[in-house]
């Protein structure tokens, strides 16, 4: 390895980005195996040392995740139903070796179709705080994730945090990953949701995603309009059409074939939206 810097803060941080070409480091569960084979020649920026950088706190309107945050510190956070669909994609990331040091900024920034953490991030309307020496800005997830492995990350910036508005409506959401095996794999299709209802049980908001069916994960706008006004009583699942997932553009590959990722997030889909009327209504899904 080159240059192996760890800063205490974020002002070390991006300094030392402006003044060297660095590769970002958190939990390495991505960097590591991308390296697998090759000399470790990168010049280095730990992160996972920055004062802040990790946790889950409520910022004026919003929540703020750090970027150093793990899937393991997302499992075992006390929050509110909105996040049950991040809680649950959490759990689904590699086993928990990997959730005890991956990070959810890792994932993003690592931008693979099949990332767990982008189609949940997506119904949460959730954006990334990116810094560099001097100034920051802030960008919808779906504009962060560019394509396959391409971010809207800039030399010198470093993702410092995600944020996530906060609800004050009836709120649930919900995550379903499909693999090759229950446990320990990587996605063929994933599906999430949130829905929001008022006090007469009629839907005001649904946030629908899909992953690992596209080169990024991609909201379903049609169904999600579909939606709203019904009562959450009525047969939501059965409101799904094929035309709702032409955003998707799934590739043919050893893990399945296009047609049968379309027919993965049809299904999951349905069922996701059953678990999440159930989740309101308190009847079983
Ligand atoms: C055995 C195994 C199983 C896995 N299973 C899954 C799975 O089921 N689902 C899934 O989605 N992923 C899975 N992964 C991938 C990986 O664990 C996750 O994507 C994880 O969240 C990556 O986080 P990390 O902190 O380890 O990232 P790292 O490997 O440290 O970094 C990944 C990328 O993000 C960049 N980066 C990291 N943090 C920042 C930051 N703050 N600012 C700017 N750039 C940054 C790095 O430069 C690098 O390009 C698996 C990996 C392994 C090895």
């Amino acid at each position: 390895m080159g240059l192996y810097l760890r800063p205490r803060t974020i002002e070390e941080a991006v300094a030392a980005l402006a003044a060297h070409e660095l590769t970002v480091l958190a939990g390495g569960t991505d960097f590591y195996p991308a390296r697998v084979g090759r000399a470790l020649d990168d010049d280095v920026l730990d992160v996972t040392a920055i004062d802040g950088l990790r946790g889950i706190t409520v910022a004026g309107e919003h929540w703020r995740i750090g970027a150093a945050t793990t899937w393991r510190d997302i499992i075992d956070a006390d929050l509110p139903p909105l996040f049950d669909g991040l809680k649950l994609a959490a759990r689904e990331v590699g086993g928990a070796q990997i959730q005890n040091t991956g990070t959810i900024a890792g994932n993003l920034c690592n931008a693979s179709p099949a990332a767990d953490g982008a189609p949940v991030l997506l119904t949460l309307d959730a954006a990334v705080v990116l810094q560099r020496a001097g100034a920051s800005r802030t960008v919808p997830v779906g504009d962060f994730i560019r394509g396959n492995r391409r971010t809207a990350l800039q030399a010198g910036e470093i993702m410092t945090a995600i944020t996530v508005p906060q609800r004050t409506t009836r709120i649930a959401s919900h995550f379903l990953k499909l693999g090759a095996r229950r446990y320990l794999v990587i996605s063929i299709a994933m599906a999430a949701g949130a829905i929001e209802v008022d006090d007469a049980g009629r839907i005001t908001a649904a946030r629908l995603a899909i992953g690992a069916c596209s080169e990024v994960a991609r909201r379903l706008p049609d169904l999600e309009q579909a939606l709203i006004g019904l009562s959450i009583d009525s047969a939501l699942a059965q409101r799904v059409r094929a035309a709702h997932f032409a955003p998707l553009a799934p590739v043919d590959d050893v893990r399945g074939s296009a047609g049968y990722r379309i027919d993965a997030a049809e299904t999951l889909t349905r069922r996701l939206l059953s678990v999440l009327a159930g989740r309101i209504t308190g009847a079983p899904a």
